[in-house]
């Protein structure tokens, strides 16, 4: 419950700064192969969320192909075939650079607008972010979410159990004000000490509070 409510005090919190700033956290896993004279293999997987303009974007970016390049030296090192991890955080973008893509473009098939929510997804073959890459699929996929709505979505359990231990609590307390056990409702108005009925200890308050003086309970009936 605690890092439920962290977690929504923390989406809060960057719904605010969205407004001021632009936040993003960029993660790519790319490798290279050199496969003759003058091409290599690449593949890229990009992933970014971003924070800007009181929304999340989560957005996903891959693309493979073969670039024609002459390989030198230096591009033989680079392309080893293996597979490379890399993560960046960026923050204030909005001084840099406009944050673009925090709507989604209008060329993207496959088009959801919801309440907000936002999906979009857009396809490419032929060179684009390779260059001279005739074979190169590139495939681009992005969410919008309202900050609101992970607030929400992170504080409803909070909220829940926050509101059922008032209930419980107002619930007990109306049973023992009816002479009733505050636990299980048993009527306790004939019995003292513990409830017969499930061994609940009623403390001196609530005695005192469900049977004001012996003359009292006499003369209700
Ligand atoms: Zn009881």
């Amino acid at each position: 419950m605690a890092v439920l409510l962290l977690l929504c005090a923390g989406a809060g919190w960057m719904e605010i700064n969205s407004y001021s700033e632009t936040d993003q956290l960029r993660l790519a896993r790319w490798s290279n192969t050199v496969v003759g004279a003058d091409a290599i293999e690449v593949r890229a997987w990009y992933g970014y969320i971003r924070s800007s303009r009181g929304k999340v974007a989560l957005k996903t970016l891959s693309f493979s192909g073969q670039a024609k390049v002459k390989v030198t030296e230096e591009i033989r090192n680079d392309s080893d075939g293996k597979t490379h991890y890399d993560w960046e955080w960026n923050e204030d973008l909005s001084t840099k650079r406009e944050p673009e893509w925090m709507m989604v473009p209008k060329n993207y098939s496959n088009r959801i607008q919801f309440a907000g929510f936002n999906y979009g997804r857009f396809e490419r073959r032929g060179g684009y972010y390779m260059g001279n890459s005739p074979n190169e699929v590139s495939v681009i996929n992005l969410v919008l979410v309202p900050w609101p709505a992970v607030v929400g979505a992170f504080g409803i359990g909070p909220l829940w159990w926050m509101c059922e231990r008032a209930l419980r609590k107002w619930r007990r307390k109306r049973r023992v004000a009816m002479g009733r056990c505050g636990e299980c409702g048993y009527d306790l108005r004939g019995s003292k000490g513990e409830c017969p009925e499930c061994g609940g200890k009623p403390r001196e308050r609530m005695v005192r509070e469900a049977h004001p003086t012996p003359e009292g309970l006499g003369g209700v009936k």
